[in-house]
């Protein structure tokens, strides 16, 4: 890939990372306070859902986390936008959508199929 696009990649990745921080931020504090019962519903029912909710959130973000991370290493190694399962480039159109994807369209799909859960990415 051309140096400059890596860079527009590298600005987007970077973004997102940054935006992505700040809601595991802002969910673990919200998850504090529904712990420490400072956020009070008055109801133990719906405070489980809460908290089961900002929990699967964390789980979440941090696995995107993690994505974005390995993204912005293969930028790093100029082997960014290589699907990782063929080898074949990965369509720019498709790192507009989703830029720490790590599969083409096409291994992705094959992917979900052996997969019984849908991944994220
Ligand atoms: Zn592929």
């Amino acid at each position: 890939m051309e140096k400059d696009k890596l860079q527009y990649f590298k600005e987007k990745l970077l973004t997102l990372r940054r935006d992505l921080a700040e809601q595991v931020k802002a969910s673990s504090r919200f998850g504090r306070e529904i712990d420490e019962g400072t956020l009070d519903s008055g109801d133990k029912a719906s405070d489980t859902y809460l908290k089961q909710m900002v929990f699967d959130r964390g789980e979440n973000e941090s696995r995107q986390l993690e994505l974005i991370e390995s993204a912005l290493m293969k930028i790093r190694d100029e082997d960014y936008g290589i699907c990782e399962e063929c080898m074949g480039p990965i369509p720019e159109k498709r790192l507009e959508i989703v830029p720490y994807a790590k599969y083409c369209v096409r291994c992705k799909e094959e992917l979900e199929k052996k997969e019984t859960k849908v991944s994220q990415d």
